[in-house]
């Protein structure tokens, strides 16, 4: 098992089949010295980089682990795929998985043996199991289990999951989700909940987050933490700001937002149909629960969140003539559209915090930015997925 020690190499015995980590084998302090170092040779020429936010613990920070079910022979095997392909490698102690995690799809793969249920062949699409997902509330503790199928009978189902709760009473749910596609999707249309509410909580920054096994949900919790405070501080909000939070997933920042600096009016909008449903209970939840504080409460009450592209959302206000004073935008690694940059100039926001988790497409994105009035002031990068080469980047924008 990898040691919890930042300044030393830590290896993995797998990792060269694996291909997962970019970056085994090489001292946590030398990785964020070359993630820095990228992100400041594509934006230096654009704004100021600042130094990175490393991780205090950068191993089992992965709250989102899923493993595919296969076989050897006649021998059910389970685990992540080698990089790039459908190969399955091996590895109940994997270095960025949630320890826990790991120990109860190690548990889960165990049980499918004793009841000899049979795994997914992708090949001749016969087989049942396909694959497991399991995330979990780093706060909260709370563990969601999403058994993937390839059809909706799971042989002694009642019995498999019994088991399962009592050697882990923090799974608080339990799902059954079909997928019948032929593609890589892990998940498939249709969930039925075999236990629990369907979904977990989580807090971020005090803020009270329920996740669906849809939604997108950040999957280090103490970096998105140091993200999110990075993306508030920048934004410098006062009460009554109008604020826009564009790609909002299940609403973390926005919401994040509004728990501190009461007052502002905030609207969310998301593509994921699943993720607007919970960013609308979230904000519920979250003034239920500040029924003393009537600011914060009010504040999460009127908060609005709409489930559309941001893109067309964005062209459709500036032709209503709306305008915000703050936009948050964390787009996929995709970045955003020139349309949504030529809206926002309409809608002319003071300042705009851009969240990207690829800085290609941040520099790309910030000088179309730059050719619309909002010149980059600074971007700090943070490094959210230890040993691998992706980096969580917050730049700020200002009105010129
Ligand atoms: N801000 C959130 C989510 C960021 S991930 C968080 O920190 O958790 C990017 C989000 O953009 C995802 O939830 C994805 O569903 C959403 N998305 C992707 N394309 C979109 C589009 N065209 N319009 C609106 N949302 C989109």
């Amino acid at each position: 098992m990898a040691e919890k020690k930042t300044g030393k190499e830590i290896h993995c015995p797998v990792s060269k089949n694996c291909g997962g980590c970019d970056y085994v084998g090489i001292p946590y302090t030398e990785q964020l010295k070359r993630k820095e170092q990228r992100v400041r040779d594509l934006l230096s020429s654009l704004c100021p980089v600042r130094p990175i936010v490393g991780a205090k613990e950068p191993c089992f920070y992965r709250n989102k682990v899923h493993w595919a079910f296969g076989h050897m022979g006649t021998h059910l095997i389970a685990g992540r795929y080698a990089e790039g392909s459908h190969r399955i490698i091996e590895n109940d102690h994997c270095l960025l998985e949630d320890e826990e995690c790991s120990k109860i799809l190690s548990d889960i793969r165990d049980l499918a043996i004793r009841f000899k249920i049979p795994s997914y062949d992708e090949k001749t699409r016969r087989g049942l199991l396909r694959r497991v997902l399991l995330r979990k509330g780093s706060a909260t503790g709370e563990v969601m289990v999403v058994l993937v199928l390839a059809s909706p009978v799971l042989p002694g189902k009642k019995g498999f999951i019994k088991i399962l709760l009592e050697k882990h009473p923090s799974i608080k749910t339990v799902l059954i989700n079909i997928n019948t596609r032929s593609d890589s999707m892990i998940l498939g249309d249709k969930t039925i909940c075999e236990f629990g509410r369907g979904f977990i909580w989580d807090e971020l920054l005090g803020v009270r987050f329920k996740i669906s096994p849809e939604s997108f949900y950040q999957i280090n919790h103490d970096q998105t933490e140091k993200l999110y405070s990075l993306a508030i501080e920048a934004a410098s909000l006062r009460p009554g700001d109008r604020v826009l939070d564009a790609y909002c997933g299940i609403g973390t920042i926005g919401l994040c937002a509004a728990s501190s600096v009461p007052g502002i009016r905030l609207t969310g909008v998301e593509l994921n149909r699943a993720a607007v449903r919970d960013a609308r209970d979230n904000a519920a939840a979250n003034g239920k629960q500040r029924e003393q504080d009537t600011d914060k409460k009010s504040t999460f009450e009127r908060a609005r969140f709409l489930a559309a592209d941001a893109t067309k959302y964005m062209v459709e206000e500036a032709a209503k003539n709306s305008a915000f004073d703050v936009v948050f935008l964390d787009p996929p690694r995709a970045g955003t559209t020139p349309e949504f940059i030529t809206a926002c100039e309409k809608l002319a926001p003071k300042r705009i915090v851009y969240v990207s988790c690829d800085p290609t497409t941040l520099a790309r994105d910030l000088k179309e930015f730059k050719k619309h009035g909002y010149a980059p002031q600074y971007a700090v990068p943070v490094d959210m997925f230890p040993f691998t080469d992706h980096t969580e980047n917050c730049c700020l924008l200002e009105r010129v």
